[in-house]
């Protein structure tokens, strides 16, 4: 038993002025067939030697019971539903009618009554793929007042994307799981956020002139070709197939549009040019002092290079030549690198 605090006021036990005490003891009950310890509040009275508790502490351990089943059970617990629909602003009865449940049904949930496995999974979604629940605040748009419905839409959005980074990340990574060997990722699995400083350091810096998409592919390559031929491993962890215009990273497209790269689309005739804007920050965390020589040195000997130039450089490497069209480059053939 815990002494939580003392409390001197008139005692409804013995019904004299006193210290009351708060204290907390491990309760046990029966819910739904199951044992349940929870941790309960009861007052105590000293002189009466007498434990009372009043009717809100009653609603308070009731609670707590329930949410020490719902633990048990791998059940979202009250605070966490709260939480869920408080990441949306949504009313306790917009959510219920959004998701076709009786209208009360979240005021329950926040409470008393227990969620049914259904219900709880449905909730975990909600908070986990705001992409769904965009989906079906859109199809029930005409069940709220336009305000109403403009205030959740924007929540909704914003939470969206703040996940989207998230997803695009999750997809990458699918798309990486099946190179897990050094000679495919050059002995490191795929790291963003230095994929990241790594696009930006080129982009950022001033000796590398008209940066363009295929022109940054062959440069990430050169880098990681280069780190692994002198320090056999690369810096990024990226995975290279051989393209007609030379190596390409798995998952190209979906690089593009990580959080923190800064590009525009530049239209040209029936295609898009992207190209690499400075973010104006000098600022790389993850990068070691290693990896910014061998970016250096790259710089030095590609930022000047044209695409034409640079493809054609490429083109030379015996990485290159051996490697069959559309197949991963491997890394054993950066020991052979034009550089250095
Ligand atoms: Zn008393």
């Amino acid at each position: 038993m815990d002494i939580i605090r003392k409390v001197h006021r008139l005692c409804s036990c013995c019904m004299q002025e006193h210290d009351v005490w708060v204290v907390r003891d491990v309760a046990k009950n029966i819910y739904k067939e199951q044992l349940v310890e929870y941790s309960a509040t009861y007052e105590y009275c000293e002189l009466a030697d007498e434990y009372l508790v009043p009717e809100e502490l009653i609603t308070a351990n009731d609670i707590a019971m329930k949410n020490a089943y719902r633990e048990a059970n791998g059940l979202l617990t009250t605070e966490q539903i709260v939480a869920i629909r408080k990441k949306y602003n949504i009313s306790q009865s917009d959510l219920a009618n959004l998701l076709g449940w009786g209208g009360k049904t979240i005021t329950r949930y926040e409470g008393h009554q227990v969620q049914d496995v259904a219900h709880d999974t449905i909730l975990r979604k909600i908070d986990s793929d705001p992409e769904w629940y965009l989906t079906i605040l859109q199809e029930r748009k005409k069940s709220f007042a336009e305000v109403t419905y403009a205030k959740y839409y924007r929540l909704a959005v914003k939470a969206y994307e703040e996940t989207q980074d998230a997803y695009l990340r999750k997809s990458i990574f699918a798309r990486y799981a099946r190179y897990d060997d050094a000679d495919c990722n050059g002995g490191r699995c795929l790291d963003i956020e230095k994929l990241i400083d790594v696009m930006r350091y080129y982009s950022n810096s001033n000796k590398v002139s008209v940066l363009y998409k295929v022109k940054m592919m062959k440069m990430l390559w050169y880098a990681d070709a280069l780190a692994y031929k002198r320090y056999n491993s690369s810096i990024t962890g990226l995975v290279y197939t051989a393209l007609p215009m030379g190596a390409v990273p798995v998952a190209h497209g979906l690089i593009m549009d990580l959080k923190g790269i800064s590009y525009e689309e530049i239209e040209y005739e029936d295609n898009t040019a992207y190209h690499f804007k400075s973010d104006n920050s000098n600022q790389y965390p993850t990068l070691t002092d290693t990896d910014r020589v061998v970016l250096d040195t790259i710089i030095d000997v590609c930022g000047g290079d044209t695409r034409d130039q640079i493809v054609k450089r490429m083109h030379g490497e015996r990485a290159y030549k051996e490697t069959k069209a559309n197949e991963v480059i491997l890394f054993k053939y950066a020991k052979e690198l034009s550089i250095d």
